[in-house]
Parts: structure tokens; sequence; C-alpha cells
């Protein structure tokens, strides 16, 4: 099943022989656009038709260095003639390695590798059951609107019905209040609470920053009632707001007091190679002792050494600096275009390169993305009518310029739509 239902760009013979293997041999759990990629160069991917596309998607915040960056296949071949996995009944250097690099990004505690964000998110829930085990404390208390990640714990922790719905009973132990309200999260707290769980910045929601109260006042709220605070920051981390953490950002080192218990971690970490991690706070990450957690391709000598070689070229080049200053010239563009267009774009939000554009509601998500396909720009939908913006940190302010003429000229066409559709006075516009 494809979103595509009224594309203007003509499939060819290719994209429809792709789309009939994946019709027959898929399992259908994703709506995908009527697009199919074939190679990439920086920013630009290319589809099997040789159209070229800008993608301010990042494969959904994941290619840190954009597509087919060169000095991650030199880090992956150089790595895959050493060695590729070896499980951990062994030590590891790259492993240790890549360690020791996040702790120095966070601060003092240890690292736990694995392979994807719900498995980093899976990580915490059983460093928060195991803090709280002896004490009959297990429940995990985690925002409205948030995004944990597809595993049964992940779609339990997660704050939309959407994700839930058909797989039912619910683990235990996981419950959901509206988010920067932290009035609700006192209240919500029981006797049988254990940790805290938000995303500093939610992302598949729609881009909603945590407000730096927030982050203080749950701070206070854990060291009270003894609990421990956890952040998701699979999306929002890696430099994608100009700091390592977003949480980090949305302090700017302000509060040098604020630490969290654990963090988890993935999309970027490998710049498309699939890695996981969470950090736990040194008083804490012994709690998993040997034994009780572990995943087989976690930490694999390959997978560190291109999570290695990104942190190296990510410092090397300044790309925070450069996510940071980019982000703003497009947070300045789009801020500029919904000044001038307040009934088509109802907001502009986000730090450094994650961005959310929310339209009116008439206009969805789905259907934005899919006009700034027809002006050869990728980018993701989120909520009903947000599109975000996840390019990779060295987009370039050329590339950046380009991309918020194609938005422009979005804009511009739904903007003149909403003049035809305009209604006598009185009369509501009912959403789409
Ligand atoms: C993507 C995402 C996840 C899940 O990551 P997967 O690698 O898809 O399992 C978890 N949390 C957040 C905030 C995410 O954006």
């Amino acid at each position: 099943m494809t979103i595509e239902e009224n594309a203007q760009r003509p499939t060819s013979n290719a994209e429809r022989s792709i789309q009939k293997a994946f019709d027959q041999y898929v399992v259908p759990t994703y709506a995908r656009f009527d697009l199919a990629l074939e190679r990439g160069e920086g920013s630009y991917v290319f589809d099997v038709n040789g159209r070229r596309y800008l993608d301010f998607g990042g494969g959904i915040a994941v290619c840190a260095l954009g597509h087919a960056n060169p000095e991650i296949t030199q880090a992956l071949v150089e790595q895959s003639r050493k060695l590729v996995h070896v499980s951990n009944l062994y030590y590891i250097e790259p492993q240790a390695r890549l360690a020791k690099r996040i702790v120095d990004l966070i601060a003092p505690g240890r690292v736990f590798f694995c392979n994807s964000g719900a498995e980093a998110n899976e990580g915490l829930f059983k460093l928060a059951r195991k803090f709280g085990h002896d004490e009959d404390r297990y429940e995990i208390i985690t925002a409205l609107e948030s995004f944990h990640g597809r595993t049964l714990a992940g779609i339990a922790a997660t704050g939309q019905e959407k994700v839930k719905k058909g797989f039912e009973p619910m683990v235990a132990g996981f419950k959901q209040v509206p988010f920067n309200d932290l009035d609700a999260m006192r209240g919500a707290i029981t006797k049988s609470t254990a940790a805290i769980l938000i995303e500093a910045i939610q992302g598949e929601s729609g881009i909603t920053m945590a407000t730096r109260e927030y982050l203080l006042g749950l701070r206070k709220l854990c060291d009270e009632q003894n609990l421990l605070l956890l952040l998701d920051e699979v999306q929002a981390g890696h430099f994608r707001t100009g700091k390592f953490h977003s949480w980090q950002r949305i302090l700017e080192d302000q509060d040098a007091d604020f630490l969290p218990d654990g963090i988890s971690m993935a999309k970027a970490l490998g710049g498309g190679f699939p890695i996981g991690a969470f950090w736990a706070r040194e008083k804490f990450a012994g709690l998993l002792s040997a034994g009780t957690h572990a995943s087989t391709f976690g930490g694999t000598p390959l997978a560190c050494a291109v999570a290695l070689r990104i942190l190296d070229v990510i410092e090397r080049d300044a790309l925070a600096e450069n996510a940071r200053q980019i982000g703003e010239f497009l947070l300045h563009g789009l801020r500029d275009l919904r000044r001038r267009n307040p009934n088509v774009v109802r907001d502009v939000r986000g730090l450094g390169l994650m961005i959310g554009i929310e339209f009116d509601s008439r206009f969805t998500g789905i259907e934005t993305v899919k006009r700034l396909h027809e002006k050869n720009l990728l980018t993701i939908p989120a909520a009903t009518s947000v599109v975000r913006l996840l390019p990779p940190l060295n987009l370039r302010e050329e590339e950046a310029r380009q991309g918020l003429c194609a938005i422009e000229e979005v804009i511009a066409d739904l903007a003149e739509q909403e003049q035809r559709e305009v209604r006598p006075k009185g009369v509501r516009r009912r959403n789409r």
C-alpha cells in the first residue's frame, strides 16, 4: 500500500516493479511514499529514475553526515577488513573507545550498546525495574504525545493511542501525563513509581521542546521522591540541536548541576549504520550486573568504528556549530514565511537542525510532504499537520537556501488554494 493516491509525478516501470515486489513479499507495516531511492551523495538522494532530491529528512534523523559519506565508507571498509563481529564474550577495543567518548560527552557513567532506539529504551526500562525492584517499585511515568519505540514495552511507554491499538493488553507499569506539566507529573507519582522518562524534544508528535523549568523541575522531583530521571535522546540527540544532547542545548550549560540518570541513543549515532546505546549515571550503572542484560550485536567492532569516525568528523568539522547556525538560518527563513502566510503556516519551532513546520490543520503533513516531493525536497511528516526537517549535520547554507525555496513554493501553492477555497464569512471551514 502506498501513501500516494493522487500522485502528480508519473510512476515509472522501475518503481512499479519494486512496488509490486513489496506488495507481494514485504509485511505491509509501512505506508510508503511513491518513491524508490537508489543512491545518495551528501545531502542529495537519487531515485531509480535518476531524479535528484535534496534530503531534509536524513532517513528520519539518522544520516548525520549525509549519504555515501566517503569517511564513513572508509571506516566501514577498514574495520571490516580487521573484524566485523566477535560477540560480547570478549573485550572489544572500539567499543571501549566509543563508550569513553560518549561518557566524555555527557558525564561520569557507563554505556550499554544495542542496535536501535527501542532496544536502548528497553535497557532503560530494565535499569528502572532493577532500581525499584527491592522496594516493589516498577512504574515508569512518560508523557502524552511521546514516542519510545515499537516493542511491547516501547508502545506501552509511548503516549499515543494509535501505536497501542490492537496490541493490548499493554505491558504493565507505564502511564502517561501531559508534557511540560510538572503538577501533572507530581500528581501521578505513586509508591510504585520507579522512574520518569521523557524526550527533551518530542519528535514524532511534531517537535515540542521541554522547557528549561520542566527539566529542572523533573530533576528536583526525582531527587525528592528517589526516582530515576530518564531521557530519550534517540531523535534529538547526537549534536542535531547544536549540543550532544538536546537537554544540554535547552539548558545551554547554565545549569551545571542538572544531570539525568539514564539516556537512550540510536538514530544518528551510527549515521545509518545500526547502533543504539544507553548511558547510565555512575551510581546506577552497576545495577545491570553480569548476566542481567545482553544483545548479540550490541557494540560490534564495525558499528563502534563507524560511530567513532562520525564523532571524529563532527568534532573536526565543527558540525555542532554548523547545525546550530544552519538551523538558525532555516528557522529565520521559515518564520519569515510564516509571517507572510499566517493562514497556511501556523507555527515554526525547533532547535538546530530539528525543525517542525506546523501547517494549518486543513493541510495534512503527508499531503504537504508529497507536494514538497514535487519540488524535489524530502521531508518527514509528523503529527497531523507538521512537516519535520531533520537534515544532515553538514548541510550547507546554499542547500538550506535551496530547501527554503522549495518550501516557499509549496506554501505559495497552498496559499493560492486557500484563497480559492475562501468561504463566505461565518461559515467555518471543516478540517479535511
Ligand atoms: C525513532 C525513535 C525511537 C525508536 O527508535 P528505533 O530505532 O526505531 O527503535 C525511540 N524514541 C524516539 C524519541 C525516536 O524518535
